[in-house]
This record gives structure tokens, C-alpha cells and sequence, in this order.
């Protein structure tokens, strides 16, 4: 089994076909616009014929995420909830500054979630966070499907889930009787579990 395979982006293809002709095995020959991994041996040809760049090579196994320490991890989040709350105040000013404002936010909070990991599907984090959803009755049967079709990589390490009550800050781990809220500076009293 060749480490990568072949993927198209059917949104960039043009549909003139040039893949179907220099691939070697018939895998991007297929009714569905989907080239058959099964059959892809990772040659590149169809992605160096594509003139649309609309096929790329991609691994078949995901190296595991890199680990974070709890620190880390803590600096964060807390990074991540003070950017969704200035996000969240911009969208409500209507000036252009505050939607720059907003979408810078948004960008920051995107870079700060995929360098945790919560964007890799196969990450521990990805997995410790569908399994805090899969009693959720408005997505309980997508999160299932997910969780059958998506195996982790790594060790999952099922972490405690504590959201703060006032200000909305989530603290993965365990809750000592001394912590207090990063954003909001309220005691460990106004968590609550989920
Ligand atoms: S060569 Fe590229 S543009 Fe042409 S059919 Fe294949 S994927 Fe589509
Ligand atoms: S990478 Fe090679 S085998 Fe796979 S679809 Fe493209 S041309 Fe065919």
C-alpha cells in the first residue's frame, strides 16, 4: 500500500479529463468524481497533468499531534476565549474597523485551535471533544458516525471538562479547590462539569 493517494477537489476540476488518461491503475476513472484509493498507488501523475491543480497527494497515515504540556495548553485557551470574546463584541459594533477587527480575531482563534490540535481529525483533542458531545441529542447520531469512521492516532487521555459559569472559559483537567478562573477571576465553585 502505497504511504499517500490521490485526492480531487471537484470544486477546481474542469473536467477535461487529462488524470483519467496518464493514470497507471484506473483510479481516477471512477462514476463518482472520487478516485478510488483503494486502487491509487500514489504515482503524482494525474496531479502533475492536472492544468486546474485540482488533485493533490495526501498521506494515508497522519503523524500523531504534537503533545502540548498542561501549561501550554492552559495559556492557550485562555488566549482562545479572550479572542472569541473580542470577536464577539466587535460583531456587534457596525464600523469597518470593528469587522476588521472581528475577522482578525476570528484568524487568530483559528491559528490558536489548529496549533492545539482541535483541527486535526484524528488528534486525542479532536476525539476527547466528540466524545463530549456524543450524548448531545441535536448531533448525537453525526458525532457517532464520526467517531466510527475516525480512529485516533494517539493515546486519548480523557480529561475532566469544567466551563466557567460566568464568563464561559472552559479548563480541561482536573479542578483544584484554589484555582481560579483565568479571564473572569472567579473561584473554582462557579465551574461547573460536563
Ligand atoms: S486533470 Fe484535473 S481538471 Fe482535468 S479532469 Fe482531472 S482533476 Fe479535473
Ligand atoms: S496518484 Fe497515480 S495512481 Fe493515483 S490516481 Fe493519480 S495517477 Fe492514478
Amino acid at each position: 500500500m502505497s504511504k499517500s493517494y490521490a485526492v480531487r477537489n471537484i470544486a477546481l476540476c474542469t473536467k477535461d479529463c487529462l488524470c483519467l488518461y496518464v493514470c497507471p491503475t484506473g483510479a481516477a476513472d471512477t462514476e463518482n468524481s472520487i478516485i478510488d484509493m483503494e486502487k491509487c498507488i500514489g504515482c503524482g501523475a494525474c496531479a502533475n497533468a492536472c492544468p486546474s491543480r485540482a488533485i493533490s497527494l495526501v498521506p494515508r497515515e497522519f503523524p500523531p499531534q504534537q503533545r502540548h504540556d498542561d501549561e501550554v495548553l492552559l495559556a492557550m485557551n485562555t488566549l482562545l476565549s479572550s479572542k472569541a470574546n473580542q470577536e464577539n463584541i466587535a460583531s456587534t459594533i457596525d464600523s469597518k474597523l470593528a469587522k476588521a477587527i472581528e475577522k482578525s480575531n476570528r484568524i487568530m482563534a483559528e491559528d490558536i485551535i489548529r496549533e492545539a490540535g482541535y483541527m486535526l481529525p484524528q488528534s486525542a483533542n479532536t476525539r476527547t471533544f466528540l466524545e463530549s458531545q456524543v450524548d448531545n441529542p441535536d448531533i448525537k447520531e453525526i458525532v457517532t458516525e464520526l467517531m466510527s469512521l475516525i480512529q485516533p492516532n494517539e493515546k486519548v487521555v480523557t480529561k475532566e471538562i469544567w466551563t466557567c459559569s460566568i464568563c464561559g472559559y472552559i479548563h480541561t483537567g482536573e479542578m483544584s479547590p484554589d484555582f481560579t478562573c483565568p479571564l473572569c477571576k472567579q473561584p473554582a465553585s462557579a465551574f461547573t462539569k460536563s
